[in-house]
């Protein structure tokens, strides 16, 4: 597929700026294609995932496919933090996972692979597409080790008793990111300073074991583990080069996590990292940033109790994705209300071509041209997309559009290709997309009304032969699923209860 015409501009964290996105491919032939590749931190599986993990996940996913439906070839990489995440973020406390496993008395790695199974189960609730491939940062440890020798031998870490350490005064470019000074980033994290650090703003490449820790590994240093921050400088070299295209992740990870990456990723290479910076921001719950310790904290698990997950979908796609997103009840009613427009106007879509004289044909055929009302919001969707992945505007088009859709139908004598345009319109902003689909994907709910003529066919049929029995029962058994069905002058019309 050729790159579809587009005037993409991204917000890049790195210079602060929303600039023209140009891969750093150049286009491939035979078709035109250029490569992008993509690295989003991922979860660190200890836990089931929350409402920040959603936010930030159905974020990139719509960027994913964005990049896709332009023409790029997207590699997309998400790691799996499954050993070194500690308890501080920093360099001391407990690793994360290990801690679990302790209080449930099961291994490490039982716990890496309980919730990396409940991420995953949540994500596809959430419709987002499994990244291209999800690296396990101790399924890496062979690749981390090599980088800390390179940092090593580049004369940017030093070693003290196992200990590995990078060496920040080293390396001057450190804060271009987060464009804070080393002062102040020492002072803002307030962690407990090692004491056998040569300067306070030095971060652990490696960690010597402690007697007891499970996840260890031997190394030039010794038993030990890798800090959190390496796996990700090495993963994303490993499966996308050392210089990138794209690399995403929540904006509270932009210090220290980030920076670090970057300091690991160029002094080993001494070439740049990734080209573009992309932040999501962060959820609050009553205006409140949410937290296990502040008793607001809320699992996916939770949400899908009540909200269906299309609906905690849209309400995150609502808003831009470098904003923060306050979750409540009432959004979430508010979003529910939109969902239902959007998918309403495609059912209705459906049930009037299902009724068309001659009947329909399925798949349902793409139109040869769009009428006006369709090729503007399709227009305007694309330019909201383009400036920087503006969601907020982007479905705004669509409720424009879903309006303007309804009264045609209301009004106008319609034609099939008019009713197929709308239809597409739908599936391709909606579905592919912004990944809004009903509770199976439109693509097979366009069968319902066909399935259901082929039982009002058979009930015909029943009742021809004075079969009456058949013919009732398969009328009492649509009206059980909630299928009503009308006998009429003009035939057998159905309807949803
Ligand atoms: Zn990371």
């Amino acid at each position: 597929m050729t790159l579809r015409p587009n005037n993409l501009h991204v917000y890049n964290t790195l210079t602060r700026s929303k600039v023209r996105f140009e891969p750093l491919a150049p286009p491939a032939p035979p078709a035109n294609r250029r490569a992008v590749g993509m690295y989003v931190c991922g979860p660190t599986v200890y836990g089931d995932a929350h409402i920040g993990h959603a936010k930030s996940y159905v974020s990139f996913d719509v960027i994913v496919r964005y990049l896709r439906y332009l023409g790029y070839n997207v590699r997309y990489v998400q790691n799996i933090t499954d050993v070194g995440h500690l308890t501080d973020d920093a360099d001391q406390g407990e690793d994360k996972v290990e801690k679990k496993a302790r209080a449930e008395r099961i291994h490490p790695m039982q716990v890496a692979e309980k919730f990396t199974r409940s991420y995953f189960e949540d994500m596809d609730r959430l419709n987002v597409l499994r990244p291209d491939i999800s690296p396990r940062a101790s399924g890496h440890i062979i690749e981390q080790i090599e980088l800390v020798k390179r940092i090593i031998e580049r004369g940017h870490a030093y070693e003290v008793g196992g200990n590995v350490y990078f060496d920040v005064a080293s390396w001057p470019q450190y804060g271009r990111l987060s464009g804070r000074s080393v002062d102040e980033m020492v002072a803002g994290a307030r962690v407990e300073v090692a004491a056998d650090k040569r300067a306070p703003a030095d971060f652990a490449l490696w960690k010597r074991a402690e007697p007891g820790h499970i996840m260890q590994w031997p190394s030039p240093w010794g038993m030990g583990y890798p800090g959190w921050h390496l796996e990700c400088s090495a993963m994303s070299m490993k499966y996308l080069g050392e210089s990138f295209d794209i690399h995403g992740g929540g904006i509270e990870n932009q210090f220290p996590h980030h920076e670090d990456e970057i300091a690991q990723a160029e002094a080993a290479t001494g070439k740049p990292f990734a080209k573009y910076w992309i932040h999501n921001n962060m959820v609050t719950v009553g205006g409140q940033k949410m937290g296990k310790s502040l008793g607001n904290f809320i699992t996916l698990k939770d949400v899908f109790q009540k909200w269906d997950p299309m609906v905690l979908r849209l309400f995150i796609l609502q808003s831009h994705y470098r904003s923060p997103l306050d979750f409540s009840d009432e959004a979430l009613g508010a979003a529910k209300e939109g969902l239902a427009r959007i998918l309403g106007l495609s059912e209705r879509v459906v049930r009037v071509l299902m009724q068309w004289p001659g009947g329909q044909s399925y798949p349902i055929p793409r139109p040869s041209d769009d009428r006006p009302f369709v090729v503007e919001a399709r227009r305007r969707f694309g330019e909201a997309m383009d400036d920087d992945f503006n969601t907020p505007l982007a479905i705004a088009a669509i409720f424009d559009f879903v309006r303007e859709a309804n009264r045609s139908i209301e009004t106008q004598t319609l034609s099939r290709d008019f009713l197929h345009s709308i239809y597409y319109a739908l599936f391709d902003l909606c579905e592919e997309l912004l990944g809004l689909r009903a509770g199976t994907s439109a693509a097979a709910s366009q069968y319902v009304p066909a399935l259901v003529q082929i039982l009002i066919d058979l009930r015909n049929e029943a009742r021809a032969a004075k079969n009456f029995a058949q013919a009732d029962a398969i009328r009492k058994r649509l009206d059980e699923i909630g299928i009503i069905l009308e006998d009429t002058k003009e035939g057998t019309k159905w309807r949803f209860k």
